[in-house]
This record gives C-alpha cells, structure tokens and sequence, in this order.
C-alpha cells in the first residue's frame, strides 16, 4: 500500500529509515548495486523525497491477514 514520506530518521546501525504517515517505517538503504538510492546519504536528497510515496510493506500484511475485515 503507497503511504507518504512524512520524514527520515536513522537506526542504531545508521541506516537511514523513512516515517511514513501510516505510523510504519521503512529501511531506505544505499547499498549499491542492490539498492541504488545514492539521494538517502543527502540531506538535500532526503528533504526532496519528504511526500513521495513508498509502498509500505507492513500495511500490505495488516491488510492480507483479515484484521479489520467486517
Ligand atoms: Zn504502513
């Protein structure tokens, strides 16, 4: 499911995390050349994607395993 990026934070290992407005949070790793996203390093590049979407993964399970279902 598509949520906003409302913000970036960092963990214990200094990867950089997204907040998204659904209250989960997402890994967004540099980690060429699996995972390209050279902009995550840059504060500039992470300001830029603050509103972007990014499919959040822990919505799509809450959502598969019936809860909420009526
Ligand atoms: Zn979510």
């Amino acid at each position: 499911m598509d949520q906003k990026i409302t913000g970036f934070h960092q963990d214990e290992l200094q990867h950089w995390v997204a907040d998204l407005a659904c209250g989960h949070t997402q890994h967004v790793r540099h980690e060429p050349p699996w995972q390209s996203r050279p902009w995550v390093i840059l504060e500039q590049g992470r300001q830029e994607r603050i509103g972007f979407k990014l499919d959040c993964v822990e919505c799509d399970k809450e959502k598969s395993s019936g809860l909420g279902t009526a």
